[in-house]
């Protein structure tokens, strides 16, 4: 086996969720990690801000929950999905079993969620570098040693280290170098905004679903409240620069939302991202490691992508951190059991989120499935529950409940 001098034991691109958590259990277990992010903390991200209570769940075996408990944020009971033609249902994450970890979610904004994360990632003794971005990947023959980086003084540096880990999101520089990623549909756009004065909000979630997308709402604390707009990627060729106008025209589309949002109370400029349902064929390869969106992100609808981040963070520290400790660069064959205890914890989640994306193509069919689960009060918590990551994805994939969902 060769060794090399590296710098590092592991370098992890990207400081989101899937990043900080990886680096922070790295850390810990004794290895030397450099975390870099292009942005300085406390920083936005266009996301709907909303944490089930298994999200929860993983933030406090991160050692975060309790000061994010004291951080403005609002406690989430569950969540209300109106459909198309007005049907509705509303699933309590206190009534759905097995019981979470805690009666309520969270919504907390991502400036403070993912700035705890960096902080606790520091804590732990991660070296922290912001305003540095990964501008491409170092390779010893066919293995990724490391990244070229480009810090806030401009200067390009190579870091070299025994496993990269891309955390780099949606957009990920890693999975297109590495991933072999591969593009879905639908193809969707997200618009984000924050927005006070918003009437009538509930402690819970709410997703109005229409003809031709969909918008989610939820307070956030500090008297905001996110409103996420998710539309066909065709359909957001109208924006034509006038951002704010489309964003506000199109949510009045939503019979649910009409007469509650005033444009004046717009507290944060709209961010836009997607396209969505993106994956990487590969999230293992020589000297690199792949999580959080960077592996896998679907569609925004089942939220819960902090929840991913956070739980393939921790599968990936675990293989990652046994084979780190090892005195060589690390070799796919190393980091398989990872590969795989993805495919175990995520399988049934992806089939669940295709399910809801598909279905919301058609629209009279996507209400009748709303309609019924409302009908049937525990369908609907379990349904809450199972996209919540707490109840497992059988518990709706089955016969009984499909054929409940339409009949
Ligand atoms: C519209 C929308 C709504 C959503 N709503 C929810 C929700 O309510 N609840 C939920 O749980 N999930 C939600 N999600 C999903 C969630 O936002 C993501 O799944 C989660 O953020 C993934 O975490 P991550 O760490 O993989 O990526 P990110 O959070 O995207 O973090 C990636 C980090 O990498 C950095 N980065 C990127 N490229 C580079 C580079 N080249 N060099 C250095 N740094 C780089 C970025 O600056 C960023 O900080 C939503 C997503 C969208 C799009």
């Amino acid at each position: 086996m060769t060794r090399v001098p590296h710098e590092v034991d592991a370098l992890v691109l990207g400081a989101g969720p899937a990043g900080a958590a990886t680096a922070t259990w790295l850390a810990e277990a004794g290895h030397r990690v450099v975390l870099i992010d292009r942005a300085r903390f406390p920083r936005d991200k266009a996301c709907a801000e909303y944490m089930s209570p298994e999200t929860l769940r993983w933030l406090d075996r991160l050692g975060v929950l309790g000061d994010l408990d004291r951080a403005p944020g609002v406690p989430i009971r569950g969540t209300t999905v109106v459909g198309p033609y007005g049907s509705r249902l509303t699933g309590r994450f206190s009534q759905a079993h097995p019981t979470p970890f805690r009666p309520t979610g969270l919504s907390i904004t991502r400036r403070i969620l993912d700035h705890r994360l960096v902080q606790r990632a520091r804590a732990a003794g991660v070296d922290v570098r912001e305003e540095t971005a990964a501008t491409d990947l170092l390779f010893r023959g066919r293995a990724v040693s490391g990244a070229l980086v480009r810090g806030p003084s401009g200067g390009a540096k190579r870091i070299e280290a025994r496993l990269t880990v891309g955390a780099d999101g949606l957009r990920s520089m890693v999975a297109r170098v590495v991933g072999k990623r591969r593009y879905g549909r639908p193809r969707r756009l997200a618009f984000v905004a924050h927005m006070s004065g918003v009437r009538d909000l509930a402690p819970g979630a709410e997703m109005h679903v229409g003809h031709a997308g969909y918008a989610g709402l939820n307070p956030v604390g500090d008297e905001l409240a996110n409103v996420a707009l998710v539309v066909p990627r065709a359909k957001a060729r109208l924006v034509r620069g006038q951002v704010r106008e489309f964003f506000f025209h199109q949510l009045a589309k939503f019979p649910g939302l009409r007469g509650r949002l005033d444009p004046a109370g717009l507290a944060r400029e709209v961010l836009v991202t997607g396209p969505f349902s993106a994956w990487s064929t590969r999230v293992i390869a020589d000297g690199v490691v792949m999580v959080g969106d960077a592996a896998d992100f679907f569609d925004p609808f089942t939220g819960e992508g902090i929840c991913t981040a956070l739980r393939g963070a921790w599968l990936a520290s675990q293989t990652a951190g046994a084979a780190l400790s090892r005195p060589s660069l690390v070799r796919a064959a190393d980091l398989k059991p990872y590969a795989r205890a993805r495919g175990r914890a995520f399988r049934g989640k992806w089939m669940v989120e295709r399910l809801i994306g598909h279905g919301m193509i058609v629209p009279r069919l996507f209400d009748r499935a709303v309609d019924r689960i409302g009908r049937r009060p525990p369908m609907a918590d379990t349904m809450i529950g199972v996209t919540g990551d707490f109840v497992p994805p059988r518990a709706v994939l089955n016969p009984w409940y499909l054929t409940r969902m339409v009949i």
